[in-house]
C-alpha cells in the first residue's frame, strides 16, 4: 500500500493510536460525528504497555 508512516512508529509511540492517526483508511469506516471506540479507549485509559514500541 505504500503507507510506511503508519506501520512504522517511532519509539515509545502506541502502534494503535500511530496507525490510526497516520492510515487514511483506519477511521473510513467512522462517520463524521462518530467517535473510533479503541482510540476513545486509549483516550481514556491509556495505552497499553503491549502496544508501546520500544
Ligand atoms: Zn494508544
Ligand atoms: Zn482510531
Amino acid at each position: 500500500m505504500g503507507n510506511d508512516t503508519a506501520t512504522n512508529p517511532p519509539r515509545n509511540q502506541c502502534r494503535q493510536c500511530w496507525y490510526h492517526a497516520y492510515a487514511k483508511d483506519a477511521h473510513a469506516h467512522l462517520g463524521p460525528r462518530e467517535n473510533c471506540q479503541p482510540c476513545v479507549d486509549h483516550m481514556l485509559h491509556g495505552h497499553p504497555e503491549n502496544l508501546i514500541v520500544k
